[in-house]
């Protein structure tokens, strides 16, 4: 589509949201308004839980100062697969976390100001692996609740590799966090993951809201993918794409950037999640490099960006007709 896309369905946090922007041209970011402190909510995802998984070693710990949550918990892997066994194992459950919830809502600071959105949900993505994509976790979040809400969580096989080399990777890889049995037990080829990932944006949210307009122009139903750099869908999905002989699925047409929402809210420069983090106080949480965790984290930023009243809009865009252009919505990028 030439011109800018009005997605179908707005959701209005305190205000009509503005006109969209002229892609290409800087936007102004309009005095934040006050609102009122936000309060998080837990909410279990959707998943079906199994075997005991020796999931990630945290890297830090946080302790929030109230809730029923006292300390984080690395996520059990294979309820994020839908293959949890263990969902009556007191024990089990007290190890692992079995929400998709960010549940430290608590340590958000900056509680300043919301400002209408353009969409009613993120869907913030991290993929690990760098010859083939190994892992695919997106973190559905809404807008309005400011958490997550449900997630999509795949390992994910690579297919022009031999046995011998895909264990010394994944041993490389995930063994340091102590992930490489779970990921073994479930991993699936990249064509089989986008299935399972296109059943999941079918799924009605709200009772009646899809995500994806797959009558339509294919591309996200008043949601947009949000990305820590450009690297996961400017170069990875489509050389991921060529590799499993597929074409690339409309809805990674265009995304958001959230280092350079950050750069251009801020006017700071930081060139990744860890330096963004750090620059805004959030402790990082789990295995770093692990994709669910790192998505968790990323999801915190954008928490703390939104709360601070910064607008979320799409930063790159794939041309009509010319794929391989990506077009950028700011000139100061990372
Ligand atoms: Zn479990």
């Amino acid at each position: 589509m030439a011109t800018w896309r009005l997605p179908l369905l707005r959701r209005t946090l305190l205000l009509s949201s503005p006109p969209p922007p002229l892609f290409f041209q800087f936007s102004s970011f309009s005095a934040p308004l006050k609102q009122p402190k936000f309060k998080p909510s837990l909410v279990q995802c959707s998943s079906l839980s199994m075997e005991e998984s020796t999931s990630s070693t945290p890297i830090h710990s946080e302790i929030p100062k109230t809730g029923r949550n006292s300390s984080w918990r690395p996520m059990c892997l294979y309820y994020t697969h839908g293959k949890c066994t263990k969902m009556d194992d007191a024990l089990h459950l007290e190890k692992f976390s079995h929400s998709c919830s960010l549940e430290l809502g608590e340590s958000v600071s900056g509680l300043k100001s919301l400002r209408a959105q353009e969409f009613d949900y993120f869907l913030v993505l991290d993929l690990e692996g760098k010859v083939e994509i190994l892992e695919f976790p997106v973190l559905l979040f809404d807008a309005k609740t400011m958490d997550v809400v449900d997630m999509f969580h795949r390992f994910v096989r690579p297919t022009k590799m031999s046995e011998k080399r895909i264990n010394e990777y994944i041993e490389g890889k995930y063994g340091g966090f102590g992930v490489d049995r779970v990921w073994h037990d479930t991993a699936i080829k990249f064509e089989e993951v986008i299935e399972h990932f296109e059943s999941w944006l079918r799924k009605e949210r709200d009772g009646h809201i899809k995500l994806w307009r797959e009558e339509g122009d294919g591309h996200l139903n008043g949601a947009a993918f949000v990305t820590c750099g450009n690297w996961d869908l400017k170069t990875k999905i489509p050389q991921q794409c060529e590799v499993s002989g597929m074409k690339l699925p409309p809805y990674f047409m265009e995304w958001i950037n959230l280092k350079d929402i950050y750069l251009n809210f801020y006017n700071k420069r930081a060139p990744g999640m860890l330096s963004m983090m750090r620059e805004l106080g959030i402790p990082p949480l789990g295995s770093h490099h692990l994709g669910i965790d790192d998505s968790k984290n990323i999801a915190r930023v954008l928490r703390h960006l939104l709360t601070d009243g910064a607008l979320m809009q799409i930063t790159a865009k794939r041309a009509r007709g010319t794929p391989n252009t990506v077009r950028f919505l700011f000139q100061n990028r990372v």
